[in-house]
């Protein structure tokens, strides 16, 4: 039988890994669980489960970050009023994932460790540079979200680590917070392409600072300076956005799959940066 472990404290998950050094960690078991054949689930690995672990499930503000514990669920998080006031484009994107029972059980932390090129959270956490929190029973490392993401389903993480945590920096200088996704349906469903944007507008209308990030449409998401100065300047208009959007189609990478080709998603991806004239201001 496969023994399943549910540590309470940081110390309890680090004398579990010492005795079952290959078991295979999860939260919420909405990735994990949802892989795992049913036939080999009497031969899989120990599981261990962090779920139960309250001081990793926590929201904090300093003065200029706000960190997330990785066991947090995307439904704690979304009625979190730290998250829907400061972080309104991680709130957009939360809205979208899954459906309400998904959104109880699966955690930031899975989100982020399941690396898919579709996670809700990622495009967010790129544009809000965010920077993860790794645990070792010796040590602390952080890295940049975009440097622990190196592929599909790939990470920095090494073995006896778990992520702890992420922290953002407040993005109090933007007055536009859009997240978008495409999918097949409208809810419980996979992006084909989603788009996670930051504008500053100056009182006049120009684009003073912009970030964008895409997923579903590269390996990993996809974003890119060239890109995001090419709006600087510019009004929040048709004609300086739909040159942008060319720029994104050539750049994005897409492949084709079960959700759609890669054509689509290529043209996908442009237009969702025209969405940002239905956007509101913050
Ligand atoms: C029906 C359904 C619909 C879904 N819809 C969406 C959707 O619309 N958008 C979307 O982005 N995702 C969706 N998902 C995928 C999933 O729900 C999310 O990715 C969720 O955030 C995963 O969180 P979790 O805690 O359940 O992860 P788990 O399944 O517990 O873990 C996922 C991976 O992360 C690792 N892991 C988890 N926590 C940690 C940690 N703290 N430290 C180290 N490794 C860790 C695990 O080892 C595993 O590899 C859907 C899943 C289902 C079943």
């Amino acid at each position: 039988m496969t023994q399943v472990y549910l540590p309470r404290t940081l110390t309890e998950l680090w004398t579990y890994l010492d005795g079952e050094p290959e078991a295979l960690i999860y939260t919420g078991g909405t990735d994990l669980l949802v892989k795992m054949p049913a036939e080999n689930a009497n031969t899989a690995p120990a599981l261990i489960c962090l779920e139960r672990l309250g001081e990793l499930r926590c929201i904090r503000e300093t003065a200029d970050s706000i960190l997330i514990g990785s066991t947090t669920t995307h439904a704690e998080l979304l009625r979190h009023p730290l998250i829907l006031a400061q972080l309104p484009v991680l709130a957009q994107a939360l809205q979208t994932l899954g459906s309400p029972l998904i959104r109880n059980m699966g955690t930031i932390g899975g989100n982020i460790c399941t690396a898919s090129p579709a996670g809700d959270t990622l495009p967010p956490l790129y544009i809000l540079e965010a920077e993860v929190e790794l645990h070792s029973r010796k040590a602390v490392r952080i890295l940049p979200i975009r440097e622990f993401i190196s592929g599909p389903g790939k990470t920095q993480l090494q073995k006896g680590e778990i992520l702890s945590g992420v922290a953002v920096k407040k993005p109090a200088d933007y007055n536009i917070h859009h997240f978008e996704k495409v999918g097949q349906r409208k809810s419980m469903a996979c992006a084909v392409a989603s788009m996670a944007a930051l504008l500053r507008l100056s009182p006049s209308g120009l684009i003073e600072a912009a970030r964008l990030a895409l997923g579903s449409v590269g390996p990993t998401v996809v974003t890119a300076t060239a890109i995001d100065e090419s709006l600087i300047g510019k009004k929040l208009s048709l004609t300086s956005l739909a040159a942008t959007a060319e720029r994104i189609r050539q750049l994005v990478a897409p492949i084709d799959d079960v959700r759609a080709s890669a054509d689509y998603r290529r043209t996908v991806s442009g237009n969702l940066l025209l969405r940002l004239l239905d956007a509101r201001t913050q």
